[in-house]
């Protein structure tokens, strides 16, 4: 094995000690953790790699856009009635955000841009107050061992260069200094892992939240209530998408006769994105044999046409995004494509259609990648 796999795999046994070291804690840190994994991954750069730097402001606003799907009130199954889980002993962020909600009339399936627009003054004085929260909290505090005066820090995976428990009046400041410095390579190292890590993670989340919410049984539908991806109908979307595709599945090629399936492009649990540009239409029987794999280099190929701002496919996601008002982040779906593919080693599955699958060829994707 290489020095550099060894020293991978160190950094990973210490975050592994890290999630085990949150046991008692809120889900802070689980979120906290989660947003810094998707933002490495999203700021890959195909010439350069992962990033050395992140902004904390930018960190605590995926922290905010992690829980805001997990405030819609949750029925509990053992009769008692719907009520936004508790996650922590404390008016904590997800209350807030739910009291946000309750306010606005905001149902389950509203998004954070929907939140947002509803009260866009309102709104940022929230996001202020709790993104202050996750910059003087779990930022500051994530890389400790241990809880109260025996902690340990160890700053191996960011350093950065605020107290901790630092207060709004401050972190509002235009001149406050918000950069997480990454240590060497620990970009690298956080894409790499991140297939293995985020599952791990979504267990402890929900193992924590059902801990705090004790008269909820059902724990299955709990992890699909707070991860998974039928939290958002995607059922407005479908028939614009169909008619964008010419009633074309987009895996084979063919006309769909039948009731099609909204298929997530790189899979729910890679990279949970339910903005347009993740979301084709297919055959169900396509849909279901593709499954959870990673989509061949046909398919991604394909696929990429849409980042490409002339090409017809490019515009119809336009339109309809206009038409239907559904969420677009291009270059954060863009980028989560690039980690996910580009660190896949050659020989990899992938799939082609039904139940074949063609090995990957690492110079082809790069190739198509970098365009
Ligand atoms: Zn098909």
């Amino acid at each position: 094995m290489t020095e550099g796999a060894d020293d991978c795999l160190r950094f990973a046994e210490r975050l592994l000690a890290l999630l085990e070291a949150t046991r008692y804690s809120a889900t802070y840190k689980l979120a906290t953790l989660l947003a810094i994994l998707e933002l490495v991954a999203e700021q890959l750069d195909p010439e350069t790699g992962a990033p050395s730097e992140l902004r904390g402001r930018q960190v605590a606003e995926r922290v905010i856009e992690l829980y805001w799907p997990q405030t819609s009130p949750y029925g509990a199954p053992a009769g008692a009635g719907p009520r936004v889980l508790a996650q922590s002993p404390q008016n904590d962020i997800p209350a807030k955000l739910g009291a946000w909600r309750r306010l606005h009339d905001l149902g389950p399936g509203a998004s954070i841009e929907d939140a947002r627009a509803v009260d866009e003054a309102g709104w940022q004085v929230l996001k202020g107050e709790l993104v202050a929260t996750v910059l003087g909290m779990p930022l500051a505090k994530l890389q400790r061992f241990g809880e109260g005066r025996g902690a340990i820090e160890d700053r191996f995976i960011y350093d950065f260069a605020w107290p901790d428990e630092v207060k709004r009046g401050t972190t509002d400041r235009a001149d406050f200094d918000d950069l997480l410095r990454l240590r060497p390579n620990v970009g690298d190292w956080l894409v790499r892992l991140t297939p293995l890590l985020r599952p791990l993670i979504e267990a402890k989340w929900a193992s924590r939240v059902a801990e705090r919410n004790p008269d909820l049984v059902d724990r299955q539908r709990l992890d699909d209530f707070l991860f998974g991806s039928s939290r958002i109908s995607l059922e407005r979307i479908r028939g614009p998408l169909f008619d964008a595709q010419g009633a074309l599945c987009f895996y084979c090629q063919t006309l769909i006769h039948r009731q099609p399936a909204v298929d997530h492009f790189l899979p729910w649990s890679r990279h949970p994105d339910n903005t347009i540009d993740n979301l084709v239409v297919a055959h169900a029987s396509c849909n279901g044999a593709k499954s959870a794999s990673l989509a061949g280099v046909r398919h991604l190929q394909r696929w990429l046409e849409r980042f490409r701002p002339d090409s017809p496919s490019a515009k119809a996601v336009r339109e309809i995004a206009e038409l239907t008002d559904w969420p677009r982040r291009p270059d954060r779906t863009l980028g989560a494509a690039r980690a996910i593919y580009l660190w896949l080693p050659s020989g990899t599955r992938m799939w082609v259609e039904q139940s074949t699958f063609e090995p990957l060829e690492a110079e082809e994707v790069r190739r198509l990648l970098a365009a």
